[in-house]
């Protein structure tokens, strides 16, 4: 099989955070695969197929690309910020597992900058010590396991950052992670919003826990969660690098 297939991430919007070698990815590429919104930040040229889908068809899309690459094509696909974080390269194994006639492809995972490294960056360093992330949708786990993981987390007392908090489709979630977070007794913890990190129109709030409200997240917003011991300096927020 002479085609490939890369698995990139883009970053987290700005163009100078895609890595020169995803940028030489796509370059290269006879093809694109992604999100519609995430196949829009790929410049277009001659000879380059872009192929946009929505956004819970990654299996399909996962299945098309392997397709393309076997048919002996320069595959990309893309995805937001970094993907292997709660995006496309799982998506591909998963596609690869059910084809076992494809197993011999090349295939590269390119990494990227994930939201939450961005949104920490604009905030100082929230995420200096031990951490996790969670992904807050229930499309793919029930929403039991949400929050058996957010209890673990602050018994653990992990910085957290949490991925797709809140769309029209689930308003709800969130607004109990609050719940669960505040009966787990985190009132007093920093809580930052980081909307739209590295796009003109990035938005950062910190504030205490207890005063957040569920309508301060959209599907745009990464929230990080200090732990106990987490500081504020000035504007900027960090964890000590002794845990307490
Ligand atoms: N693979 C991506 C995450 C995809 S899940 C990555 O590594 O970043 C989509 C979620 O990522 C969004 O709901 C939001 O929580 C977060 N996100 C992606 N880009 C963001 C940005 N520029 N600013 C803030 N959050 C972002």
């Amino acid at each position: 099989m002479t085609g490939t297939l890369t698995i990139a991430g883009l970053g987290p919007g700005d163009a100078a955070l895609v890595t020169p070698e995803v940028s030489a990815a796509l370059a290269d590429a006879t093809d694109v695969l992604g999100y519609a919104p995430y196949v829009a930040r790929v410049p277009a040229r001659e000879g380059l197929r872009l192929h946009p889908s929505d956004n819970r068809q990654e299996l399909q899309r996962a299945g098309e690309a392997l397709k393309l690459a076997a048919e002996g094509r320069s595959v990309v696909i893309v995805s937001s910020g970094d993907p292997g974080v709660f995006a496309m390269a799982a998506a591909v194994f998963e596609a690869l597992e059910a084809a076992p006639e494809m197993q011999d492809l090349t295939i590269r995972v390119l990494p990227g900058v994930t939201a939450m490294l961005a949104a920490a960056a604009r905030a100082g360093a929230p995420l200096g010590h031990d951490f996790c992330a969670i992904n807050l949708s229930d499309n793919l786990k029930p929403w039991e396991l949400i929050e058996k993981r957010l209890r673990l987390a602050t018994e653990a007392d992990f910085a957290i950052a949490i991925y797709n908090p809140r769309s029209a489709s689930r308003p709800e979630g969130f607004a109990r992670a609050l719940d669960v977070l505040k009966e787990a007794g985190c009132g007093d913890r920093a809580i930052i919003f980081a909307h739209a990190v590295t796009t003109p129109k990035e938005r950062i709030e910190t504030l205490r826990l207890a005063d957040a409200r569920p309508e301060m997240a959209d599907m745009a917003t990464l929230v990080i969660i200090g732990n106990s011991a987490t500081r504020r300096v000035g504007r900027w927020v960090y964890a000590p690098r002794r845990a307490s």
